[in-house]
């Protein structure tokens, strides 16, 4: 394996908090020291926030790193890490910040981990430009479980933009090997369901977003799931698509100044496009999912098309993974190949 400092530009590609991240992972997995400048140099406010700050303080617990740079608004970032420790972690983001890209971060390292481990993350869970915590335990969840990981991912307590206090709690145990697998179609469809989630929002703002969902899906069934006011206040409908191969998760939020039928007409317009396209992956998971799928070193899957997310993640695992990736062009779609 090399044992090389490995370099990254984090101005790279789609310039994002991904780039960091999938860096930590893999140099918790690999033993792999890196560094990295220009962090997220592609966002209005780049630089360390508190969401990759917490991922950066929570890969360094997890594998007992030497780092510089992890302070707040810093843009660079040397990590050394040591060897993965399981343990009983928990992490508190103290903003609305994301905690299911914090535990998309940690959780692989602890499947390699020499004993089962826990871990809770405090902060936000349902966050836009993120997975919501939904989206980690009906969607990512059952493909690594098909990989051979054994994690349970428990939502404890909703959290929403700007006020977070969320909570997310993982139990995981180590995995002897990882199984890439064929994810190319996605089988026959069995259900699509919307869910509104509402907490300190009145329940006729749900109400809407599903009547303009149920008029642009077919057959979709519809639910209101209202959350204990000190939750919120927030909003998000999530739409699940189960098929044979594949359950794929949309969603969108509500927000001031934005109508309830604008916010069902967005996440409607997602699945649509998803359901047309003929991909059994869409665009957000493949970025999460290709980062699995060369830990296992295998493994195929059909998505919408090349997200600049993806392509950057591809990057990234490149300089620490000896991997082989390839994109080609499929009817309706991209095909992804790890070998
Ligand atoms: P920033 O780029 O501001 O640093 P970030 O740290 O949130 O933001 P990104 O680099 O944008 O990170 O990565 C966001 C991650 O969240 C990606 O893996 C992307 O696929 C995933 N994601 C974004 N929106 C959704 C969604 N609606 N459903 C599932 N996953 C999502």
């Amino acid at each position: 394996m090399n044992k090389q400092l490995i370099e990254i530009d984090g101005a790279s590609g789609e310039g994002g908090g991904q780039i960091l991240r999938s860096a930590l992972t893999l140099a918790m997995i690999t033993g792999q020291a890196f560094q990295i400048k220009n962090i997220r140099a592609k966002r209005p406010k780049p630089g360390l926030l508190r969401q990759h700050l917490t991922a950066v303080e929570a890969a360094a617990a997890i594998c007992g790193a030497q780092m510089t740079g992890a302070q707040i608004g810093s843009t660079s970032l040397s990590f050394k890490p040591g060897a993965i420790r399981a343990g009983d972690y928990h992490f508190a983001i103290g903003t609305a910040g994301s905690c299911t890209l914090v535990l998309q971060t940690i959780l692989p390292a602890l499947w390699f981990a020499d004993a089962p481990s826990s871990v809770s993350v405090k902060g936000g869970t349902h966050n836009k430009a993120a997975p919501p915590a939904d989206f980690l335990i009906r969607v990512w969840q059952p493909l690594m479980a098909r990989m051979g990981v054994q994690q349970e991912i428990t939502l404890k307590r909703h959290g929403f933009y700007p006020a977070g206090g969320g909570e997310i709690c993982a139990t995981v145990s180590p995995c002897p090997s990882l199984q890439g697998f064929d994810l190319c179609q996605r089988g026959a469809l069995r259900s699509i369901s919307a869910t509104a989630l509402i907490a300190g929002v009145p329940a006729k703002v749900a109400q809407r977003e599903l009547a303009e969902i149920e008029q642009k899906i077919a057959g979709v069934s519809t639910a209101v799931r209202g959350l204990s006011n000190d939750q919120g206040p927030g909003n998000a409908v999530l739409i699940e698509i189960e098929h044979e191969n594949i359950t794929e998760m949309f969603t969108s939020f509500g927000e001031k100044g934005v109508s309830a039928e604008a916010v069902g007409k967005q996440v409607a317009h997602q699945v649509q496009r998803y359901l047309h396209s003929g991909a059994a992956v869409d665009e957000f998971l493949a970025d999460q999912l290709v980062l699995a799928f060369a830990l296992a070193g295998s493994g195929r899957f059909t998505t919408t098309h090349a997200s600049a997310h993806l392509l950057s993640n591809i990057d990234v695992i490149r300089q620490f993974l000896p991997v082989n990736i390839t994109q080609t062009q499929v009817e309706g779609g991209v095909e992804i190949v790890v070998s």
